[in-house]
């Protein structure tokens, strides 16, 4: 039933548009249940009612024309409850509904599941029996099984219909088109979706028409041939360790890749102007349909040979083609994974905007959108990137919201607001040189967050008074080994001279949890609750003191460097840590290096630290507190799951309190704390952390202007009284609209942000 279910999945998610798609659960899902009747309702978003949509069984002139409103009939009745249905009598109860168009007088047997997506109810499965016997539990736990796997697959094939068929425009789900992500890098773009096909998933390889049929065919024998070498290749190096008739399956696939069904069929489509990726995909999948259908479970699972060879074909046309590969003046790069060096492949004079179904606002690719200022969503689950290849796309950086096909209204809606944005940074960029002050004269520095060497000049122009965190992580990603001490001598130190005498905290190596290094694997069941950050430098202190050495050198005659240790949990972590640290340093001083001793931060941002906040005070320079984790592990919320994106808001009353805890205890201790996660950019946020008594902000570059601009036109006494009244609130949203108005009282309604 598992093999049933998932590949059912498997074909609705690759069917072309929403009516396919319907068809295809309403037939394959009335024989599973052994039912006469097979029927999908969706909800009508204008009308708020629920439309009969495909039926196998009921009469095709009834779909499309059957409706019931909320909680009207058996259906309204399903989607009102939220719940499962099941009745062996179906014309004898209270609500039943009667429409002679559909010719369902004679099926007394029903159940109907609710389709849920985002904890709404989109639509009804109803099967229908004639025979009155009613149908089992085990028949109702299944329906529900798939009507909750399928509810994604509908919501993708609503966006793919609403592509391929924007004038039919379906009412069903009328905001279809609308996809939640998060925001991830501010600011809005219109521009054209340009797809980036990733060799790991074949269906997501989009559409695209060619012009030149022979150079596409080209470049697809060669794909082949390519691949023919590599399959000779693993042969030869197997032979002699498989036995012969193993090794022969080896030429299968080798005639398989020659063979009409494959290649030729995929030159056809080629011929008939396909690109080859997609000639491709198109092929795979009328194989998967083909071999679905076999009743021989040793033919069905061949398709996985068929699929493997699709992968390294496509691996060697995508290899190919993204080194020729033309963006759009506009592009907005769409894909399922956008990787930074996918992103780093765009032109930056071409670049409006970045979505992304993986990852979040705080992955690798994000940060370096921000540093580029490019409108960025990351996390948008729904996203058919098959289908929007050359769509018109609006990304709304600031909601984290996606648009694909807008009509002309939402269009015409953030052409305003992206002209609004132009005249708000001009007016931004007027604050430059103007100091970070409350009005009541109380400076609060405004570092900025950074990791990449490419973003310093864009940074040091910004009026940033230093760097409040240097992600060291960043520079060891991109290489293919850990850079030795004089290479990471090197890096540091051109942070360091870019800003001197400003300060610059460079903090220690923080992999480990979604910041994987290449050369470094680490697997894990819990990667956040892993070897992460100081964890694994601890336990490999030759790592440790390499980079401590480095950034020591690096700051010889600066004497700007701050260290900051990432995700400590435990005080013997810092005392470990500054045990290495002092023992680099005095190693320096006998090698006769002249070296001022740098000061030494902590980073809060697990919930012990919170408690232990004096503690560490006590023991080093400064604390900084890390809000991205610190959310993420006061809520319980993978900052990286876009499922539970929703829950994960720093404005949360618990993250304050804590917040609080720590300014109060470091305060004993004489000891400043600043904010270096994304909450010192968000301006609302900014209120509170001033009103806390948060003595310096760092954050990405583009949020600089307009924290300074908060800053400036509110005074601390202000701020505290803000805080007063936002300490006794006991929930998030209650929290962000309160500091909206409080920033629209003010005149500075254009900031606001929409919730996370
Ligand atoms: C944080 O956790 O808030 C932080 C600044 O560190 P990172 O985002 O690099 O984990
Ligand atoms: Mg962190």
């Amino acid at each position: 039933m598992l093999d049933t279910l998932r590949s059912l999945v498997q074909e609705v998610n690759s069917a072309r548009n929403l009516k396919q798609a319907l068809s295809i659960i309403v037939q394959r899902i009335k024989p599973i249940l052994n039912a006469d009747i097979c029927s999908v309702f969706l909800l009508d978003v204008k009308k708020k009612d629920y439309v009969l949509m495909a039926s196998d069984g009921l009469d095709a002139s009834a779909i499309g024309h059957v409706r019931l409103a909320h909680g009207e009939g058996l259906v309204g009745q399903v989607a009102k409850r939220a719940e499962p249905l099941t009745l062996d009598d179906a014309p004898s109860h209270p609500h039943y509904r009667y429409f002679p168009e559909t010719g369902e007088e004679n099926y007394r047997a029903f159940l109907g599941v609710p389709i849920i997506h985002h904890r709404k109810v989109v639509g009804v499965l109803v099967v229908q029996r004639a025979d009155g016997e009613c149908f089992d539990e085990d028949s109702e736990t299944l329906l529900i099984t798939m009507a909750a796997q399928l509810a994604a697959a509908i919501a993708h094939a609503e966006v793919s219909g609403e592509i391929s068929e924007p004038d039919q425009t379906l009412d069903v789900i009328e905001d279809a088109r609308m996809l939640r992500g998060q925001s991830s890098a501010q600011g809005i773009a219109i521009g054209t979706a340009c797809v980036v096909a990733s060799a790991d998933d074949i269906h997501a390889v989009p559409d695209r028409q060619i012009d030149n049929v022979s150079a596409e065919l080209i470049s697809f024998n060669t794909a082949i041939k390519a691949v023919k070498s590599e399959i000779e290749e693993l042969a030869r190096r197997l032979k002699g360790k498989l036995p012969k008739e193993e090794l022969a399956l080896f030429d299968v696939y080798a005639l398989m890749l020659e063979s009409d069904s494959f290649s030729g069929a995929i030159r056809s489509r080629i011929e008939k102007g396909s690109w080859a990726a997609g000639a491709l995909r198109q092929t795979i999948e009328e194989h998967e349909k083909i071999f679905r259908d076999m009743d021989d479970p040793y033919l069905r699972e061949r398709i996985d040979d068929i699929r493997d060879l699709g992968r390294r074909v496509l691996k060697a046309l995508l290899k190919k083609d993204q080194s020729k590969r033309h963006y759009y003046p506009d592009t907005v790069l769409v894909g399922e994974e956008i990787t930074p060096a996918i992103l780093a492949d765009v032109p930056t004079e071409c670049l409006r905007g970045v979505i992304s179904v993986r990852g979040s606002r705080t992955s690798h690719v994000a940060i370096l959108a921000r540093a580029l200022g490019v409108a960025t969503v990351m996390g948008v689950a729904d996203l058919p990137v098959g289908r929007v290849d050359g769509a018109r796309v609006i990304v709304d950086g600031y909601a984290g919201r996606v648009y694909i096909q807008p009509n002309e209204t939402i269009c015409k809606e953030y052409r305003r607001l992206l002209s609004d944005e132009t005249s708000l940074s001009e007016e931004l960029k007027g604050l430059r040189d103007l100091p970070a002050e409350t009005q009541d004269g109380i400076h609060i520095p405004l570092y900025v967050n950074t990791g990449l060497l490419s973003d310093l000049t864009p940074t040091r122009e910004s009026g940033a008074e230093g760097v409040g965190l240097y992600r060291t992580e960043v520079p060891f990603m991109v290489r293919q080994r850990f850079p030795g001490e004089d290479e990471q001598k090197d890096i540091y130190r051109k942070v360091l001279e870019a800003f001197a005498p400003r300060p610059v905290v460079l903090r220690t190596l923080d992999v480990g949890g979604d910041k994987a290094l290449p050369y470094f694997p680490i697997k894990e069941d819990n990667p956040f609750l892993g070897w992460r950050g100081i964890r694994i430098t601890l336990d490999h202190p030759e790592i440790f003191l390499v980079q401590i050495r480095a950034m020591l050198r690096a700051s010889a005659d600066l004497n700007n460097l701050n260290i900051l240790l990432p995700m400590i949990s435990d005080v013997q972590e810092v005392q470990d840590a500054l045990g290495l640290i002092h023992q680099a340093y005095g190693e320096l001083l006998e090698d006769g290096l002249e070296l001022a001793m740098p000061r030494i931060g902590v980073m809060i941002e697990v919930p012990s630290a919170v408690y232990q906040a004096g503690s560490l005070a006590r023991r080093v320079d400064f604390l900084s507190i890390g809000t991205n984790d610190l959310t993420q592990y006061l809520l319980a919320v993978d900052r990286n799951n876009a499922r539970v994106a929703a829950l994960y808001d720093s404005l949360h009353p618990a993250v304050i309190r804590a917040m609080l805890q720590v300014v109060e205890s470091a305060r004993v201790h004489g000891k400043p704390v600043s904010v270096c996660g994304e909450m010192a950019g968000d301006p609302a946020a900014v209120l509170l952390l001033v009103g806390m008594g948060i003595q310096s902000l760092s954050m990405s570059v583009s949020s600089l202007p307009g924290v300074k601009w908060v800053i400036r036109n509110f005074s601390r006494d202000r701020a505290e009284e803000i805080l007063g009244e936002v300490l006794v609130m006991e929930e998030v949203d209650s929290v962000r609209d309160y500091l909206n108005s409080k920033l629209e009282e003010v005149g500075l309604g254009g900031l606001i942000r929409a919730g996370k």
